[in-house]
Protein backbone atom coordinates (compact mmCIF):
# COMPACT_ATOMS: atom_id res chain seq x y z
CA UNK A 1 0.00 0.00 0.00
CA UNK A 2 1.33 3.45 -0.99
CA UNK A 3 2.26 5.63 1.97
CA UNK A 4 3.81 8.23 0.25
CA UNK A 5 1.97 11.67 1.20
CA UNK A 6 0.38 14.24 -1.94
CA UNK A 7 2.54 17.02 -2.15
CA UNK A 8 1.50 20.30 -3.66
CA UNK A 9 4.21 22.77 -3.78
CA UNK A 10 3.90 26.70 -5.49
CA UNK A 11 7.02 27.66 -6.79
CA UNK A 12 6.24 31.55 -7.29
CA UNK A 13 9.76 32.29 -8.75
CA UNK A 14 10.69 35.71 -9.15
CA UNK A 15 6.95 36.85 -8.40
CA UNK A 16 4.60 38.67 -6.13
CA UNK A 17 5.70 41.72 -3.94
CA UNK A 18 5.56 41.42 0.07
CA UNK A 19 2.18 42.61 0.57
CA UNK A 20 1.02 39.77 -2.00
CA UNK A 21 2.51 36.69 -0.27
CA UNK A 22 1.36 37.95 2.59
CA UNK A 23 -2.19 38.02 1.88
CA UNK A 24 -2.15 34.66 0.28
CA UNK A 25 -0.50 33.24 3.66
CA UNK A 26 -3.33 34.53 5.54
CA UNK A 27 -5.31 32.48 3.22
CA UNK A 28 -3.35 29.42 3.80
CA UNK A 29 -3.58 29.72 7.53
CA UNK A 30 -7.39 29.25 7.35
CA UNK A 31 -6.60 25.81 5.79
CA UNK A 32 -6.50 24.61 9.22
CA UNK A 33 -5.09 20.93 9.76
CA UNK A 34 -4.27 18.87 7.03
CA UNK A 35 -4.54 15.32 8.25
CA UNK A 36 -8.25 16.11 9.51
CA UNK A 37 -9.34 16.72 6.30
CA UNK A 38 -7.30 14.24 4.39
CA UNK A 39 -5.84 17.67 2.36
CA UNK A 40 -2.50 17.18 0.96
CA UNK A 41 0.63 18.55 2.36
CA UNK A 42 1.15 22.41 0.92
CA UNK A 43 4.61 23.81 0.60
CA UNK A 44 5.56 27.15 -0.72
CA UNK A 45 8.74 28.17 -2.63
CA UNK A 46 8.63 32.15 -2.58
CA UNK A 47 11.74 34.11 -3.28
CA UNK A 48 14.44 34.60 -0.84
CA UNK A 49 13.25 38.06 0.77
CA UNK A 50 9.89 36.76 1.51
CA UNK A 51 10.93 33.23 3.16
CA UNK A 52 11.31 35.08 7.10
CA UNK A 53 8.09 36.82 7.25
CA UNK A 54 6.46 33.90 5.34
CA UNK A 55 7.51 31.27 8.05
CA UNK A 56 7.00 33.87 10.71
CA UNK A 57 3.45 34.21 9.16
CA UNK A 58 3.17 30.18 8.13
CA UNK A 59 4.71 28.95 11.99
CA UNK A 60 1.42 27.39 13.56
CA UNK A 61 0.26 26.11 9.99
CA UNK A 62 1.07 22.88 8.37
CA UNK A 63 1.77 24.62 5.37
CA UNK A 64 6.11 24.44 4.76
CA UNK A 65 8.09 27.07 2.87
CA UNK A 66 11.48 26.54 1.59
CA UNK A 67 13.86 28.39 -0.99
CA UNK A 68 14.27 28.02 -4.55
CA UNK A 69 18.11 27.90 -4.88
CA UNK A 70 21.01 27.90 -2.39
CA UNK A 71 25.00 28.29 -2.77
CA UNK A 72 26.71 25.04 -2.25
CA UNK A 73 29.02 26.55 0.48
CA UNK A 74 28.00 27.92 4.01
CA UNK A 75 29.27 30.91 4.12
CA UNK A 76 31.95 33.56 2.34
CA UNK A 77 32.48 35.88 -0.25
CA UNK A 78 29.89 35.31 -2.83
CA UNK A 79 27.61 38.88 -3.38
CA UNK A 80 24.04 37.65 -3.67
CA UNK A 81 24.16 34.36 -3.14
CA UNK A 82 22.28 32.39 -0.07
CA UNK A 83 23.24 29.16 1.58
CA UNK A 84 21.51 26.64 3.01
CA UNK A 85 22.29 27.78 6.81
CA UNK A 86 20.80 31.01 6.31
CA UNK A 87 17.95 29.82 4.73
CA UNK A 88 17.39 27.39 7.09
CA UNK A 89 18.02 29.89 9.87
CA UNK A 90 15.27 31.89 7.89
CA UNK A 91 12.57 29.22 8.12
CA UNK A 92 13.08 27.59 5.15
CA UNK A 93 12.81 23.49 5.74
CA UNK A 94 12.51 22.94 1.75
CA UNK A 95 15.19 23.77 -0.84
CA UNK A 96 14.73 23.48 -4.85
CA UNK A 97 17.96 21.88 -6.92
CA UNK A 98 18.25 21.74 -10.28
CA UNK A 99 15.16 23.85 -11.62
CA UNK A 100 15.20 23.73 -15.18
CA UNK A 101 15.33 27.47 -15.36
CA UNK A 102 18.66 27.58 -13.01
CA UNK A 103 20.04 25.12 -15.11
CA UNK A 104 19.48 26.99 -18.06
CA UNK A 105 19.77 30.43 -17.01
CA UNK A 106 22.38 29.75 -14.57
CA UNK A 107 24.28 27.60 -16.75
CA UNK A 108 24.08 24.90 -13.55
CA UNK A 109 25.63 21.24 -14.34
CA UNK A 110 24.45 18.24 -12.40
CA UNK A 111 27.81 18.33 -10.59
CA UNK A 112 26.87 21.96 -9.07
CA UNK A 113 23.18 20.69 -8.60
CA UNK A 114 24.56 17.69 -6.73
CA UNK A 115 26.70 20.28 -4.40
CA UNK A 116 23.36 22.42 -3.61
CA UNK A 117 21.78 18.78 -2.89
CA UNK A 118 24.84 18.36 -0.16
CA UNK A 119 24.75 21.22 1.35
CA UNK A 120 20.86 21.31 1.69
CA UNK A 121 21.30 17.89 3.48
CA UNK A 122 24.33 19.07 5.58
CA UNK A 123 22.41 22.09 6.71
CA UNK A 124 19.10 19.88 7.42
CA UNK A 125 17.12 21.37 4.74
CA UNK A 126 15.04 18.57 2.29
CA UNK A 127 15.99 18.49 -1.25
CA UNK A 128 13.41 18.77 -3.88
CA UNK A 129 15.47 17.38 -6.98
CA UNK A 130 13.88 18.74 -9.91
CA UNK A 131 14.57 16.65 -13.38
CA UNK A 132 13.19 16.94 -16.97
CA UNK A 133 13.99 17.11 -20.51
CA UNK A 134 13.50 19.74 -23.36
CA UNK A 135 11.01 19.41 -26.24
CA UNK A 136 14.30 18.37 -28.37
CA UNK A 137 15.29 15.45 -26.22
CA UNK A 138 12.16 14.30 -26.13
CA UNK A 139 11.37 14.50 -30.19
CA UNK A 140 15.17 12.71 -30.17
CA UNK A 141 13.43 10.13 -27.85
CA UNK A 142 15.92 10.54 -25.58
CA UNK A 143 13.41 11.13 -22.59
CA UNK A 144 14.76 7.98 -20.44
CA UNK A 145 18.28 8.86 -21.27
CA UNK A 146 18.69 12.51 -19.70
CA UNK A 147 16.33 11.04 -17.33
CA UNK A 148 18.33 8.21 -15.82
CA UNK A 149 21.85 10.52 -16.62
CA UNK A 150 20.15 13.62 -14.21
CA UNK A 151 19.14 10.88 -11.72
CA UNK A 152 22.09 8.54 -12.11
CA UNK A 153 24.72 12.37 -11.61
CA UNK A 154 22.47 12.74 -8.30
CA UNK A 155 22.95 9.70 -6.69
CA UNK A 156 26.46 8.88 -7.50
CA UNK A 157 27.24 12.64 -5.90
CA UNK A 158 25.01 12.61 -3.23
CA UNK A 159 25.70 9.87 -0.53
CA UNK A 160 23.46 11.18 1.83
CA UNK A 161 20.03 10.81 -0.28
CA UNK A 162 17.87 8.26 0.90
CA UNK A 163 14.60 7.50 0.53
CA UNK A 164 13.90 5.84 3.55
CA UNK A 165 11.43 7.60 5.58
CA UNK A 166 13.51 9.44 8.70
CA UNK A 167 13.50 7.97 11.95
CA UNK A 168 10.44 10.15 12.95
CA UNK A 169 8.55 8.86 9.61
CA UNK A 170 8.90 11.85 7.94
CA UNK A 171 10.20 12.42 4.36
CA UNK A 172 14.05 12.91 3.85
CA UNK A 173 14.04 14.40 0.08
CA UNK A 174 11.70 14.43 -2.83
CA UNK A 175 12.01 13.95 -6.77
CA UNK A 176 9.84 16.29 -9.07
CA UNK A 177 9.72 15.48 -12.46
CA UNK A 178 9.22 18.57 -14.83
CA UNK A 179 9.86 18.45 -18.44
CA UNK A 180 11.19 21.64 -19.62
CA UNK A 181 8.90 21.64 -22.92
CA UNK A 182 5.73 21.64 -20.41
CA UNK A 183 7.15 24.33 -18.10
CA UNK A 184 5.55 28.22 -17.96
CA UNK A 185 3.75 27.39 -21.73
CA UNK A 186 0.16 25.17 -21.03
CA UNK A 187 1.65 22.34 -22.47
CA UNK A 188 0.85 20.17 -19.61
CA UNK A 189 1.87 16.29 -20.11
CA UNK A 190 -0.77 14.22 -20.56
CA UNK A 191 -1.28 11.72 -17.26
CA UNK A 192 0.01 9.06 -19.21
CA UNK A 193 3.37 10.24 -20.25
CA UNK A 194 3.70 11.85 -16.77
CA UNK A 195 2.84 8.06 -15.59
CA UNK A 196 5.63 6.46 -17.72
CA UNK A 197 8.00 9.18 -16.39
CA UNK A 198 7.50 8.79 -12.66
CA UNK A 199 7.37 5.00 -13.50
CA UNK A 200 10.45 5.45 -15.09
CA UNK A 201 12.30 7.76 -12.20
CA UNK A 202 10.94 5.50 -9.51
CA UNK A 203 12.67 2.30 -11.16
CA UNK A 204 15.55 3.85 -11.60
CA UNK A 205 15.69 5.15 -7.86
CA UNK A 206 15.02 1.27 -6.76
CA UNK A 207 18.12 0.17 -8.78
CA UNK A 208 19.89 2.52 -6.99
CA UNK A 209 18.60 2.41 -3.65
CA UNK A 210 16.27 -0.51 -3.07
CA UNK A 211 12.58 -1.12 -3.56
CA UNK A 212 11.84 0.47 -0.11
CA UNK A 213 13.46 3.09 -0.74
CA UNK A 214 12.04 3.94 -4.22
CA UNK A 215 8.59 2.89 -2.81
CA UNK A 216 8.75 5.66 -0.32
CA UNK A 217 9.93 8.36 -2.10
CA UNK A 218 7.60 11.18 -3.05
CA UNK A 219 7.61 11.71 -7.26
CA UNK A 220 5.97 15.29 -8.44
CA UNK A 221 5.28 16.45 -11.60
CA UNK A 222 5.71 19.62 -12.55
CA UNK A 223 4.36 21.89 -16.01
CA UNK A 224 1.68 23.32 -16.42
CA UNK A 225 -0.33 22.04 -13.55
CA UNK A 226 -3.28 23.73 -12.86
CA UNK A 227 -6.98 23.23 -11.18
CA UNK A 228 -8.56 22.04 -14.80
CA UNK A 229 -5.89 18.82 -14.95
CA UNK A 230 -4.76 18.86 -11.33
CA UNK A 231 -6.60 15.39 -10.37
CA UNK A 232 -6.02 13.11 -13.57
CA UNK A 233 -2.56 13.69 -13.14
CA UNK A 234 -2.23 13.23 -8.93
CA UNK A 235 -4.80 10.06 -9.96
CA UNK A 236 -1.64 8.16 -11.70
CA UNK A 237 0.03 5.71 -9.57
CA UNK A 238 3.34 7.02 -9.28
CA UNK A 239 2.40 11.00 -9.02
CA UNK A 240 2.54 11.99 -6.15
CA UNK A 241 2.14 15.73 -5.89
CA UNK A 242 2.60 18.35 -7.93
CA UNK A 243 5.32 21.59 -8.35
CA UNK A 244 3.16 24.31 -9.46
CA UNK A 245 4.01 27.58 -11.50
CA UNK A 246 1.92 30.01 -12.58
CA UNK A 247 -1.21 28.59 -11.19
CA UNK A 248 0.25 29.01 -7.63
CA UNK A 249 0.28 32.67 -7.89
CA UNK A 250 -3.15 33.14 -7.29
CA UNK A 251 -4.65 31.90 -3.84
CA UNK A 252 -8.37 31.27 -5.88
CA UNK A 253 -6.40 28.87 -8.10
CA UNK A 254 -4.01 27.45 -5.69
CA UNK A 255 -6.35 26.61 -2.86
CA UNK A 256 -8.79 24.84 -5.49
CA UNK A 257 -5.88 22.49 -6.63
CA UNK A 258 -5.63 21.66 -2.80
CA UNK A 259 -9.03 20.89 -2.27
CA UNK A 260 -9.55 18.59 -5.48
CA UNK A 261 -5.90 16.78 -4.51
CA UNK A 262 -7.54 16.06 -1.12
CA UNK A 263 -8.44 12.15 -0.71
C1 LIG B 1 7.75 25.27 -12.30
O1 LIG B 1 8.39 26.24 -12.66
O2 LIG B 1 8.21 24.52 -11.40
C2 LIG B 1 6.47 25.01 -12.95
C3 LIG B 1 5.97 23.82 -12.87
O3 LIG B 1 5.90 26.07 -13.60
P1 LIG B 1 4.45 26.09 -14.34
O4 LIG B 1 3.47 25.39 -13.43
O5 LIG B 1 4.14 27.52 -14.52
O6 LIG B 1 4.62 25.34 -15.62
Amino acid sequence: MNSRPTILAGNWKMNLRRADASAFADQLRALGPKAAQGAPMVMLFPSAPFISSLSDQLRHTEVLVGAQDLHPESSGAHTGDVSAEQLKSAGATWALCGHSERRHDHNESCELVAAKVNAALASGLLPMVCVGETLEQREAEATESVLAEQVSAMLGACAGLSAEPAADGGLTWALAYEPVWAIGTGLTATPEIAQQAHGFLRQQIAATLGEGAARALPLLYGGSAKPSNCESLIAQADVDGLLIGGASLDSVSFLDMIRRCGS
